[in-house]
């Protein structure tokens, strides 16, 4: 069992990694593996190459992260050093937002637990989930039993700079910035729940909405970015929000020099979000008082969460292990480092 009272970091922001293995398909074309993770920080690329003579040589690159995880770890694991520690921040009244950032197909839905397909993966098995459960565990706490606080969730999803509510037949929602730069989007429905069974059946809800009317091929999860967001309210006010976003797929950003209209702007848009989300996190991290978080819906919507002193944020990048899939690896691995 975990307990929830070992001691929570100070750093605001924590960067991790996450290794998938290699799938059915991958193996059956016997393609080789590219990454290994030798120690609890680093992560290796080992990146195959051409000599002049045609003879092959791997170059390898390290990088450097708060935590990185291989394929032996489970999702339990990986919640353990990124989400959880986070849980007690909406307790004491802050914001706390868990990034899944990577390729499609590299594994974020599977580690946010966004998977209700069921052939795949149990629902309560992800982030989402793991989360729920020990937010309800500190609730009945001594320490937080009688602060009244309650628990709500939220779950949309933000397609080409559209929101859509996930709990609420996708309907599109409007995003309102008053005068004191508070963000609200318009109608979010808000579910209250009161045990982490309460929570999955509305992640199950969300995330067949999220995925209904998509065919594989054209599946705009990808595309989109889905955001479940667990709130603490006492007698109406917000007292804590914990937002965990599962993330477009970043190659989709590279979609601006497609042949078809649709795509090269929902890539634009993509890559536009994405970069500002950089920005955003950068600024918390250096506590500067500057966040460009207008460049992007994603970043507006979460606004508060990159302000204020008790801001924390995680970001856990996904990455496929195939020599194919070499260079986003590579993209997704640069996005992250701290330089430049
Ligand atoms: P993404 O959301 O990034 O596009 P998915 O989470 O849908 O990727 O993962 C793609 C496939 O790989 C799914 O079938 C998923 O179950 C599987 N998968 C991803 N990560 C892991 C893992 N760590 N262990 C086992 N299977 C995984
Ligand atoms: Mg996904």
């Amino acid at each position: 069992p975990i307990s929830m009272n070992d001691p929570i970091e100070e750093r605001r922001i924590c960067v991790c990694v996450r290794k998938r293995p290699l799938n059915k398909q991958e193996l059956h074309k016997k393609e080789c593996d590219v990454i290994t993770v030798p120690s609890k920080c680093v992560l290796l690329v080992h990146e195959p190459k051409l000599k002049v003579d045609l003879t092959k040589y791997l170059e390898t690159q390290a990088f450097r992260f708060d935590f990185s995880f291989d394929e032996t770890a489970s999702n339990e694991v990986v919640y353990r050093f990124t989400a959880r520690p986070l849980v007690q921040t909406i307790f004491e009244g802050g914001k706390a937002t868990c990034f899944a950032y990577g390729q499609t197909g590299s594994g974020k839905t599977h580690t946010m637990g966004g998977d209700f397909s069921g052939k795949t993966q149990n629902v309560s098995k992800g982030i989402y989930a793991f989360a729920s459960r020990d937010v309800f565990l500190l609730q009945s706490q001594p320490r937080y039993r009688n602060q009244d606080l309650e628990v709500y969730v939220t779950f949309f999803e933000i397609y080409n700079g559209k929101v859509f509510d996930l709990l609420n037949k996708k309907a599109k929602l409007r995003v309102l910035e008053d005068g004191k730069q508070q963000v609200q989007v318009v109608g979010l429905q808000e579910r209250q729940v009161s045990c982490a069974d309460d929570v999955i059946r509305m992640i199950e809800m969300g995330s067949a909405c999220r995925t209904s009317g998509q065919t594989f091929a054209n599946s705009s999860s990808s595309r989109s970015h889905a955001c479940f967001q667990i709130l603490l309210r006492r007698r109406g006010k917000l007292h804590g929000k914990f937002s965990l976003v599962d993330l477009a797929g970043n190659e989709r950003g590279a979609d601006t020099s497609s042949a078809d209209r649709q795509t090269r702007m929902e890539g634009a848009e993509i890559n536009k979000s994405l970069l500002a989300l950089k920005e955003c996190i950068r600024a918390l991290g250096q506590n500067k008082s500057h966040t460009p978080f207008r460049e992007s819906k994603l970043t507006q919507v979460l606004r508060d969460s990159f302000i204020g002193a008790n801001s924390r944020t995680c970001m856990i990048a996904m990455i496929s292990p195939g020599m194919s899939s070499c260079e986003y690896t590579l993209n997704t691995l640069r996005y992250l480092s701290k330089e430049e």
